[in-house]
């Protein structure tokens, strides 16, 4: 039996993954599940995969959580502390799909007692990449993409010479405002922007589809996961979602990752690497889907991906700053203070501000630097968004 911990288990990946385990239950034997304000949707799962711990990140649903699993034999816990305890329970398999720069910390702790780490928390990569690359090779623990992009990448290059990538083509579906009129942005709503024509996601990366800011992460992750040259790495907006990434050799063969928008193949393809095993996840049928269309980026619709060029080129810590500000500037347009257009504007002016945090030689970046540039850029919107507001 492999031991596997859930971490963001309530999420949308969390569930993904989840459905995958509970197909296969003599298989596994879960160690922590995690999850936020859904008590009942972590206590019912908890109990089903007869995990040992279930821990919430909020300290004062402890009651509720101990409540919700009395008598199962499941031990609860809460808060920050609790849920980094439970990284470090040794389990052979952990995913990292808690949302945010919040998912950082325990995803290191898991690969630092050795686990393979699955990693949905693209944020990890942004923020602390060499980080993340450097407790893994310590370890010698695998570190597997599961965003689907950077899964697609992964796959196209098992058995390939790095040195002979020419690009690497990572698609976006242009998310919810790809056919707006640009002038209709400024009215655009939080509800508005957490639909996506495609994908079904968590609200906050839905968003960030629509503005691109989760492409521009998604750049910035390649050129950690990888170690890819940033001037190596494209974009192409592609409103089918059924190509996830390309990668381009020097003898001018594309390598193209083709599939359903189901993110259960990126977690099975981790749950199971080395080996490739069934998975419940759609067969395409190309006669019916017809055509493929692919359209170049507007970079003045979505300006986060000159920001993450201009991140990728600065390296040292501006990484966590850019996550940092963006988080900042997603909650004041969720919580209506600032306009969405307004979000790309926030951060630049973060980026400019912080460019200090530049320059630092990566392979010296630890836990606490990251902490400290996280916490500066947060200050820092969070005062340029009451400038504006
Ligand atoms: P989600 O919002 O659906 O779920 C997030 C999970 O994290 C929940 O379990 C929530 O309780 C937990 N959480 C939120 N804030 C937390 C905090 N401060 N501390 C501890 N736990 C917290 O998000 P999601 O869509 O499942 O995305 C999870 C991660 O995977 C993100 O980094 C996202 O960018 C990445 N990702 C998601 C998809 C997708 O299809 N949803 C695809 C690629 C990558
Ligand atoms: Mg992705």
């Amino acid at each position: 039996m492999r031991r596997v911990s859930i971490f963001g288990s309530t999420g949308s990946i969390g569930q993904n993954t989840i459905d995958l385990i509970a197909r296969d239950p003599g298989s596994y034997q879960v160690v922590a599940l995690t999850g936020g304000r859904n008590i009942a949707q972590l206590a019912d799962d908890a109990r089903r995969l007869n995990a040992e711990l279930a821990v919430t990140a909020h300290d004062e649903l402890l009651d509720d959580l101990r409540a919700a699993l009395a008598g199962s034999g499941v031990e609860a816990a809460a808060g920050r502390t609790a849920l980094v305890e439970a990284a470090s329970r040794p389990a052979d398999w952990v995913m990292s799909a808690i949302v945010g720069a919040a998912g950082l910390e325990p995803g290191l702790r898991a690969l630092e007692q050795g686990a393979d780490l699955a990693l949905a928390n693209k944020e990890s990569m942004v923020c602390a990449g060499g980080l993340m690359l450097r407790t893994a090779r310590a370890q010698n623990a695998r570190l597997l993409p599961v965003d689907s992009e950077h899964s697609a990448v992964f796959q196209a290059l098992i058995g390939e010479d790095l040195s002979a990538v020419e690009r690497i083509i990572i698609t976006a579906s242009g998310g919810a405002f790809r056919d707006w009129p640009l002038a209709d942005l400024e009215k655009a709503t939080p509800e508005q922007a957490a639909t996506h024509p495609n994908w079904d996601m968590g609200q906050r990366i839905t968003i960030d589809s629509a503005s691109m800011f989760n492409k521009a992460l998604e750049l910035i992750e390649t050129k950690e996961f990888f170690g890819i040259d940033p001037a190596k790495i494209e974009t192409v907006v592609h409103p089918e979602s059924m190509i996830h990434a390309l990668v381009g050799f020097n003898d001018g063969a594309l390598m193209a990752h083709v599939g359903p928008p189901d993110m259960r193949h990126a977690i099975g393809f981790a749950l199971h690497y080395p080996q490739r095993q069934k998975l419940p996840v759609e067969r395409l049928d190309l006669v019916k889907l017809g055509q493929l269309t692919f359209r170049e980026p507007c970079e003045k619709r979505w300006p986060a991906l000159r920001l993450a060029r201009e991140v990728m080129q600065a390296g040292g810590l501006m990484g966590a700053v850019f996550n940092a500000a963006k988080e900042e500037a997603l909650d004041a347009f969720i919580a209506k203070q600032i306009t969405f257009p307004r979000m790309a504007g926030v951060v630049e002016d973060v980026l400019t501000s912080l460019s200090s945090q530049a320059g630092h030689n990566t392979d010296a970046i630890t836990l606490d630097m990251v902490a400290e540039a996280d916490h500066l850029a947060r200050q820092a919107a969070a005062a340029v968004i009451a400038r504006k507001a």
